[in-house]
């Protein structure tokens, strides 16, 4: 079934300020009863009906995404994504729906063993590069589907058995956040430095269990979870206390680690009271 969309009506202010907005994109950015807007629009799976979001952005690139973010922000309008739409969507109607089947790059990296897709990359793509090297990829069973909606949602692969989820061979993300910053997700990027001493060093009247004041600088990574947090940090080894905040623990192995935040007295002190008042270990 096809559904043309009603023509909808800019003032003419209003028109020329979205022409203005739209001109900086790479890639097409159309509403409602402009010429494409049905066909970017189209999903593969049609079951719930055609979606008719206020503006749809063609993107051709990680630079098109931020934009239509930014876009969305000021405009007030939600954003949803649609690589191949093979998915079921959520109502997309109202919102502003980023188009990534533009965004086709993808390379293979035989030395590394890894690929790096554009958010627009179908599997059989992936399949049929990757076996130019003799790799296999943790691909859907589908060629239609796309690589990066496919593994942002887990992604039960056919080689499943033997590699596993597809989301845990990921690697690295590019992606833009809801701040419309576009940011790089890996091991060894995001390192946070924050700047310490000031008030955050004084002591309190009554003193409280956060220890390593005088610490100068905290050093986190971002970086996915059961990765070993240490490797980026590595360079700053000769002038780190080498110990760590409470608040920065996470993952499998945060009990163990947990003695690291605090000095050896006030850790004394802390699991003395916890046997005291929790003696069957109740919270974790
Ligand atoms: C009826 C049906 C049949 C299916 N059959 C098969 C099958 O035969 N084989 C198979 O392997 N899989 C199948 N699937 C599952 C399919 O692999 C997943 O739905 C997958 O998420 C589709 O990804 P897509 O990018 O192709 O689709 P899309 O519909 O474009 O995207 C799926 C989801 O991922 C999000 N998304 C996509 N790209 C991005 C991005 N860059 N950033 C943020 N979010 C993004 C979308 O917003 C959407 O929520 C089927 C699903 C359905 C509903």
């Amino acid at each position: 079934m096809t559904v043309r969309a009603n023509p909808v009506w800019f003032p003419g202010r209003f028109r020329d300020r979205l022409a203005y907005v739209f001109s900086h994109f790479n890639g097409p950015v159309l509403v409602p009863g402009d010429p494409g807007y049905d066909d970017e629009t189209a999903r593969f799976n049609t079951v719930a009906g055609p979606v008719r979001p206020a503006v749809v952005v063609g993107a051709r690139d990680a630079d098109d995404v931020r934009k239509a973010i930014d876009h969305a922000r000021s405009a007030g309008l939600r954003v949803a994504v649609q690589a191949t739409g093979h998915g079921l969507s959520a109502p997309v109607d109202g919102a502003l729906l980023i188009n990534t089947r533009r965004m086709t790059g993808l390379s293979v990296d035989p030395a590394t063993r890894t690929v790096r897709v554009g958010a627009g990359v179908r599997w059989g793509q992936v399949v049929d590069a990757a076996a130019g090297h003799g790799l296999a990829p943790p691909n859907g069973s589908s060629p239609l589907v796309g690589a990066v909606g496919y593994t942002l949602g887990g992604g039960l692969p056919v080689l499943g058995r033997t590699l596993g989820w597809a989301a845990d061979r990921v690697r690295s993300l590019e992606l833009v956040t809801a701040d419309g910053t576009l940011r790089t997700l890996s091991p060894y990027e995001n390192v946070e430095i924050r700047r310490l001493g000031g008030a955050l060093a004084a002591v309190p009247d009554v003193p409280n269990a956060i220890d390593h004041r005088t610490a100068a600088y905290s050093l986190t990574t971002i970086a996915f979870a059961g990765t070993d947090p240490k490797p980026p940090l590595d360079p700053a080894d000769p002038s780190s206390t080498g110990l760590r905040f409470r608040n920065f623990l996470a993952g499998p192995q945060a009990p163990a680690l947990a003695a690291e935040a605090y000095t050896p007295s006030t850790w004394t002190r802390l699991t003395s009271l916890k046997s005291t008042h929790d003696p069957h270990d109740l919270f974790l």
